[in-house]
């Protein structure tokens, strides 16, 4: 298991579509440990995409267990090739990026989506996840297809991350 580094805005890899995951191998597992190692080791993190630590692959981890906003949620969850089948309801989220640690913004997101994809194992899974989960969910698709929340507001919703001292503000969480 190991912590890997993340890139940062505006890393190029950042900018590009991930590439499907042809079968699990052991590569992709550990590829998948180090990825929920790192994301429970960066501070407030509850997503991450494979293309955020180096990898040009399609597979994303969330876990919003541990975060306040958090009302509904399936613990940890692994997404292989994830795929949005449904969305529905809408709502403005502030959201951040551990790979855009200076800003947060005011996105548009469905409320409720049904997602597919294969688990760690090579397993189907059809996902049905709503409110701040959901949310996190859209973030990371969007990762895997090389778009970043930055791409998706009006330049007015973009705002600087306070800072109080030495702790940046607890919300939103990084995804
Ligand atoms: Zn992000």
């Amino acid at each position: 298991m190991a912590v890997l580094s993340l890139r940062l805005y505006p890393d190029p890899l950042l900018k590009s579509p991930s590439v499907e995951v042809p079968r699990i191998t052991g590569a992709i597992e550990q590829h998948i440990r180090d990825m929920i190692e790192s994301m429970h080791a960066f501070p407030r993190c509850v997503g991450l995409a494979a293309p955020q630590v180096g990898i040009p692959l399609r597979i994303a981890v969330v876990d919003v267990s541990k975060h306040p906003k958090t009302k509904h949620h399936h613990g940890l969850i692994v997404l292989v090739n994830p795929q949005l089948l449904e969305g529905s309801g809408e709502r403005l989220v502030r959201e951040g990026c551990a790979s855009v640690p200076d800003y947060t913004g005011n996105v548009q997101r469905f409320e409720k989506v049904v997602i597919s994809a294969w688990n760690e194992r090579g397993r189907s899974l059809t996902l049905r996840a709503e409110g701040f989960e959901a949310v996190a969910l859209q973030h990371e698709l969007d990762h895997l297809n090389g778009l970043l929340f930055l791409d998706r507001l009006a330049p007015q919703d973009l705002f600087p991350r306070k800072r109080y001292g030495r702790f940046r503000r607890p919300h939103p969480g990084s995804q």
